[in-house]
């Protein structure tokens, strides 16, 4: 908020123009804009020192859950690589659960426990170069999730016929939520084994291949599935319900590429109708990103109990099969009813979330722009350029220009929900200004496979992208990811003589647009200085071409 706004506003207030209600509202709603990192909130999203000096080869995660007393109890073994002597391991795992004991080599370390972290004080010398192991036995009442998958927690619900039918969802709040581990994005596990013990009568689909299953005395049953690729945290994930399994082939652009579905046993009929949509969504995503990043490990569709999640290689599903987003049309313009939502988007962060991943929170978009512009590519590749555009034009009413969209790091604060339509439709202007659809194709094409099973900054995405581009779009970067306003394009009409500048803007904003007048399409190269366009005629209505995500004013105002 602005000094000058807030001062108009005590202004109307003293004035006797403003109840004092309407004070109080509006200095709880600034408060509540102000938000204040505490120890926590920087001992979660910073690379501590206790953190740094070690390098993450492998978790495997064993546990037995109860669907009867919503208990997890297990250990995580975790395998790394020591980078620089160090003594002191931070590992995080949030409360209601505990850690029990940590041991490294049949010894029983120190934990000093500061909130949702556990400073492990190691025995044994750690030389850099060295590979280590630790066992980490936790367990307890894991935090339910109340909204998922925005909160994040265990879901424990019941299928229509009673039977147990749970999840896990941890993005934003972590997956220390429900295992302990390195909960930091900058350093994924090379590889992973999940092992998940259950009652008999049910299954577990985690992520990977589904490497064996044990049946143990007790009337449980384990399955053990392997990740062969690195995996980030929050796309860890267990789904233990009374599923059915069916599998079909698909002739990807590296080969056979496995796709297997999970779906409670009443909705078999109704998946295979509505899971057609996978095939169809590689073939589009492939033709604009690049070969799926995980043939290895397979792709799976997994029923829910919520709305769904990108988890990786194990994409969950609640849309109800049907098309949309719940059934609902997110661009009003018809095209959303066209394709799953959920299927679509949540496959979309293979790319862009699970292939090629923020380090920190704060650069979120990186997933949730590029999935979200995914849409319409999906859209343009079914349906014509011309739908496409359509689409990403039809979701610009979701856009609040409220805060920006890239939040403070260091904090596991993620930004403004702008990210998704505003981020789609700065894409999409981007796109426009390299006017070479096949080159832009090429640039998507090459991310993921320059940033390969990557961790990465929203730096290193917007100096790829000018490279590739051959021009410098940094300051578009800065104006739509660091800054929360709408370019507003100002001109002044005088005679045949067009004056123009940016407005609402950064002083650095220079981003060329493409105008009509009179019908003639023209390219101007606008900065927040005014300049001038000799237009040769003196008639004919002056327009910005539509594709770019920008407001006008006529500041003559006629
Ligand atoms: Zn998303």
């Amino acid at each position: 908020m602005s000094l000058y706004l807030y001062i108009h506003v005590i202004i109307l207030i003293s004035m006797n123009r403003l109840p004092l209600l309407f004070l109080l509202l509006f200095l709880s709603a600034y408060v509540s804009a102000q938000v204040i990192y505490n120890r926590q909130d920087s001992l979660r999203g910073a690379i501590t020192a206790e953190r740094a000096w070690w390098d993450l080869n492998y978790y495997h995660l064993d546990i037995a859950v109860d669907p009867d007393s919503k208990t997890i109890e297990g250990e995580n073994t975790i395998h790394y690589k020591v980078l620089k002597e160090e003594q002191v391991m931070q590992i995080d795992l949030q409360a209601p659960l505990r850690i029990y004991k940590a041991v490294q080599y049949g010894e029983q370390l120190n934990i000093k426990q500061e909130g949702s972290v556990h400073f492990i004080t190691l025995v044994a010398k750690q030389i850099p170069g060295d590979v280590h192991n630790i066992q980490i036995f936790y367990g307890g009442k894991p935090q339910e999730a109340m909204r998922p998958p925005w909160d994040g927690g265990i879901t424990w619900k019941k299928d229509n016929n009673g039977l147990p039918f749970i999840a896990s969802s941890c993005q934003g709040i972590g997956a220390s939520i429900w295992w302990p581990c390195k909960d930091h994005m900058y350093d994924e596990v090379d590889s992973m084994l999940i092992s998940v013990t259950i009652p008999e009568n049910l299954m577990n689909v985690s992520n990977g291949q589904l490497r064996s299953t044990e049946i143990n005395k007790n009337g449980t049953k384990t399955y053990n599935w392997f990740v062969n690729n690195p995996i980030n945290n929050y796309g860890v994930n267990m789904n233990i319900g009374d599923y059915v399994h069916y599998s079909e082939n698909f002739a990807g652009e590296k080969g056979n590429l496995k796709l297997d579905y999970y779906v409670l046993r009443y909705n078999l009929e109704k998946a295979k109708q509505q899971f057609m949509e996978v095939p169809r969504m590689l073939k589009a995503f492939e033709h604009w990103f690049g070969p799926y990043p995980f043939y290895e490990d397979g792709y799976k569709l997994v029923e829910a109990p919520y709305l769904g999640m990108e988890h990786q290689s194990s994409i969950t599903y609640g849309n109800g099969f049907q098309n949309g987003y719940l059934g609902r049309d997110l661009s009003d313009t018809g095209w959303g009813l066209k394709f799953d939502f959920i299927i679509v988007h949540e496959s979309g962060h293979e790319w862009f979330a699970n292939n090629i991943t923020y380090i920190d929170m704060a650069d979120m978009w990186i997933h949730e722009s590029f999935t979200n512009y995914a849409e319409n590519l999906f859209v343009e590749y079914y349906f014509g350029k011309k739908a496409g555009s359509e689409y990403v034009l039809g979701t610009r009413k979701n856009i609040k220009n409220n805060y920006p969209i890239i939040a403070p790091y260091g904090v596991n604060a993620s930004g403004s929900g702008d990210m998704y339509y505003k981020g789609g439709n700065m894409l999409h202007s981007i796109r426009q200004i390299i006017n070479d659809d096949a080159k832009w194709r090429s640039i998507l094409r090459d991310m993921n496979q320059h940033f390969y099973h990557q961790t990465v900054t929203t730096a290193q995405i917007e100096d790829f992208i000018s490279e590739k581009a051959g021009q410098n779009l940094k300051p578009i970067f800065d104006q739509y990811l660091r800054d929360y306003r709408m370019p507003v394009l100002e001109y002044l009409k005088k005679g045949k003589i067009l004056e123009y500048r940016w407005g609402n803007v950064i002083d650095s904003f220079n981003m060329p647009v493409k105008v009509s007048v009179g019908g003639k399409e023209n390219w101007l190269t606008p900065t927040t200085n005014w300049q001038t366009i000799n237009l040769n005629s003196a008639k004919g209505i002056f327009k910005v071409a539509p594709s770019f995500y920008v407001g006008t004013l006529n500041i003559s105002g006629n």
